[in-house]
């Protein structure tokens, strides 16, 4: 895949990028080595300053960055907007909790003194995806750069200037020079940068292939992962819950970020005394939103990122639709528009063991299920590869709390659509993953937990 910028919304190449060579890799490495031997060294309190330096810069040029993003990758520029105060908010965060989080811990043994300590571990490889080109760097970086790691961003090929954004912004902010390097490569190199020994560990945000490829690379020479994958997140709704909030709910969580979320809800399982109802608000809902250009404040859903995703999903809309699906809205690409457009979609009655039913549907396509009951709604929503973010709506407490024990996956969202918070571990099983991101669990990834013992 070339590194460069495509408008999405119009499919005009609008700037390309030589990609590294091999001594330009070796040069920004030494960079990092380099950087890393000093910044260990820095205290809690200068890196928390350079961090919520980068809050302000991303806060004052939001605008700025939300465009690069909307033309890079089409999301609509309210969300991008959203997506750089966001930013700014995990950097306050971990500058404001890293100190206590990475704090000594103090452990009563037949030393005199035995305690824990969290050091840094050095060059950290963070492979990220296109969708949320800022947020999904800045959750990496945030609590890297805190604990006193040095990274390496390889962004996605679709996203240079916001991975050179995001460069720019750490090193304006007064960070040591090659503390977060962008390294504009494709994906073929990944397993020569994790084989360099000077990386400690990597972390990757994408899809399964791409994850088992670095897990494989980082275990061949012994490095810790972390992988955020796909999902095929469950949305349920019990007759009991509130239909028409939930209704609201289950569309922006459908159509978040046109549709490419990880954390989208894809498979919408409703108990059948309340399904028809909520089938017809679904539609309503799913007619009324306004699809066009992603830089216009009224735009609800913009185009997919690539060519490539607009004809995977439109095959997998087609195999439904073979495998006895009925497509309710949608269905086929818009084609009288340049650019990578598809409508608002739903398809119901696709056969739940269908192999199509098991897929990860990347774009703005809702799945409808019908189930008699709770049992079989558990059932369903647990009937698949992927396990990240479930979200359930109910007014019972013992339903609730049944769905709290038994959904199988990283985050259970009661009355709410799933979505990422600094303050919150994330992260996935089974297929989507393992590891976590955000809260104390995210910046205890990348560390060594040394023992020390005295007497
Ligand atoms: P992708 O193709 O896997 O790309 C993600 C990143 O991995 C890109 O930087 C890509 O580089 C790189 N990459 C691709 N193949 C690789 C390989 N064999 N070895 C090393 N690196 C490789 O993913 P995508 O299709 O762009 O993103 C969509 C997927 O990401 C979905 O499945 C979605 O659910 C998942 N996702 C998960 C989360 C989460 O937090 N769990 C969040 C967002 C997205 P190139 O661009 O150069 O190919």
């Amino acid at each position: 895949m070339a590194i460069a910028t495509i408008n999405p919304a119009t499919g005009e190449t609008l700037k390309t990028f030589e990609p590294l060579n091999d001594a330009e890799i070796a040069t920004k490495l030494d960079l990092a080595n380099q950087a890393f031997e000093q910044y260990r060294k820095t205290s809690f309190a200068q890196r928390s300053q350079w961090l919520q330096k980068a809050a302000e810069i991303l806060e004052q040029e939001k605008t700025d960055f939300a465009k690069v993003m909307t033309l890079e990758m089409g999301k609509p520029y309210k969300a991008a907007i959203a997506e750089v105060e966001k930013c700014a908010a995990v950097c306050r965060y971990y500058a404001e909790h890293a100190a206590d989080f990475l704090a000594d811990v103090a452990v009563k043994t037949d030393a005199s003194h035995s305690f824990v300590r969290y050091q840094p571990l050095g060059i950290i490889l963070a492979v990220m995806p296109w969708n949320f080109p800022f947020w999904q760097v800045f959750r990496f970086a945030a609590p890297a750069l805190m604990a006193g790691n040095v990274g390496l961003l390889k962004h996605a090929s679709n996203v240079p200037q916001c991975a050179l954004a995001i460069e720019e912004i750490i090193q304006r902010a007064g960070f040591p020079e090659g503390v977060l390097q962008t390294l504009l490569i494709g994906a073929a190199k990944v397993a020569d940068v994790i084989s360099d020994d000077r990386v400690k560990a990597a972390t990757l945000t994408g899809s399964e292939p791409a994850g088992a490829s670095l897990a494989a690379a980082a275990g061949k020479h012994i490095k810790k992962t972390v992988l955020e994958l796909g999902g095929s997140d469950p949305f349920i709704v019990l007759a009991s819950a509130d239909l028409e909030t939930a209704v609201a709910s289950a569309t922006a969580a459908r159509m978040l970020n046109n549709g490419q979320s990880c954390i989208a809800a894809k498979r919408f399982i409703v108990e059948e005394a309340i399904a028809d109802q909520f089938e017809k608000l679904l539609l309503d809902k799913f007619l009324a939103l306004k699809v066009g250009d992603p830089m216009q404040a009224d735009t609800d859903l913009g185009p997919l990122a690539t060519p490539d995703l607009l004809q995977d999903l439109d095959q997998q809309v087609q195999v439904a639709a073979k495998s006895g699906g009925k497509v309710l809205t949608g269905g086929y690409p818009i084609s009288d528009r340049p650019g990578n457009f598809y409508p608002p979609t739903i398809i119901t009655d696709i056969p739940p063991d269908a192999p199509i039913a098991q897929e990860e549907f990347f774009g703005p396509v809702a799945l409808l299920f019908r189930v008699p009951d709770i049992d079989a709604a558990i059932k369903l929503a647990n009937d698949t590869p992927f396990g990240l973010g479930a979200s359930a709506w109910t007014t019972n407490d013992q339903e609730r709390d049944r769905l709290i024990a038994e959904i199988a996956a990283g985050a259970v969202f009661i009355n709410g659509l799933v979505k990422s918070d600094p303050r919150l571990p994330f992260g996935g099983i089974k297929r989507s993953g393992y590891g976590r991101e955000l809260s104390i669990q995210g910046i205890q990834e990348f560390i060594n937990v040394k023992t020390v013992w005295v007497k």
